[in-house]
């Protein structure tokens, strides 16, 4: 595989043990150009890094070591974890993000990220639950990869996780939920899925964000922060198969 080397400074001074690399995160830079996101990247003064940035044109930076904890996820939380940097690989893809113009992820790109995590995968044995965005992990602050980015083509390649097209066999059970349990059901989903930031028996206007991250990652075609049909049969098929 071939990987240009650019190091950043920006990590942790204790590494880790191989054992502790558990998750997969999936970013995109979000800012106008390559040459900003490398800077910042490179930056003493933003604290901010990532393991490995792939171009539009599929080239792969190096910009910290596996062994060393880098600084892309942030506040986080997923299942019983808090503080995602210390178990992941953070993975930055070029992209302007929802500020600067949203750009569909190129095959090219797609490509060499595919490689990437099979050889991660294999390498740390991460388990496919493992393989998240960065909005699963902090949906109240962030928006990435986003809803262009191809979750489903990924699943083609046994990265990630997906559900199947054809999820009608309950839908009559669903429609017969009043409103009030269409959003206990489907928050005690996303907390079974891993998701966290939500009470799951207590409404909070925070709740649409959560909503839209889940569609963003599941339901990509309606980011509309409403819970419908499809949300609920998702969910369901998600947090029973995984
Ligand atoms: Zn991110």
């Amino acid at each position: 595989m071939n990987l240009t080397p650019l190091k950043s400074l920006n990590f942790s001074k204790k590494a880790r043990n191989k054992g502790k690399i558990k998750f997969l995160i999936i970013h995109y830079t979000g800012m106008q150009s390559m040459r900003a996101s490398i800077k910042r990247l490179l930056s003493s003064k933003h604290k901010v890094s990532c393991h490995y940035l792939i171009s539009r044109e599929g080239k792969i930076f190096q910009m910290v070591e596996d062994c060393n904890i880098a600084w892309h996820a942030g506040k986080s939380k997923w299942g019983k974890l808090e503080n995602l940097n210390i178990n992941s690989i953070g993975i930055e893809l070029e992209n302007k993000g929802h500020r600067f113009g949203y750009q569909k992820f190129p095959q090219k790109q797609i490509n060499a990220l595919v490689r990437l995590c099979i050889k991660l995968k294999k390498k740390y044995k991460i388990k496919n639950p493992n393989i998240l965005g960065h909005s699963d992990i902090a949906p109240l602050r962030k928006f990435d990869p986003g809803e262009k980015f191809p979750w489903f083509k990924l699943k083609e390649k046994k990265i990630g996780i997906w559900y199947p097209l054809d999820l009608n066999k309950q839908t009559s059970l669903f429609k017969k939920l009043r409103a009030k349990s269409i959003r206990k059901f489907f928050f005690k989903n996303l907390y079974k899925i891993g998701y966290r930031y939500f009470n799951k028996e207590k409404f909070s206007k925070t709740d649409i964000f959560i909503i839209k991250s889940f569609q963003r990652r599941f339901r990509q075609e309606k980011v509309n922060g409403k819970i419908d049909l499809e949300c609920l049969k998702i969910s369901d098929y998600l947090a029973k198969n995984h």
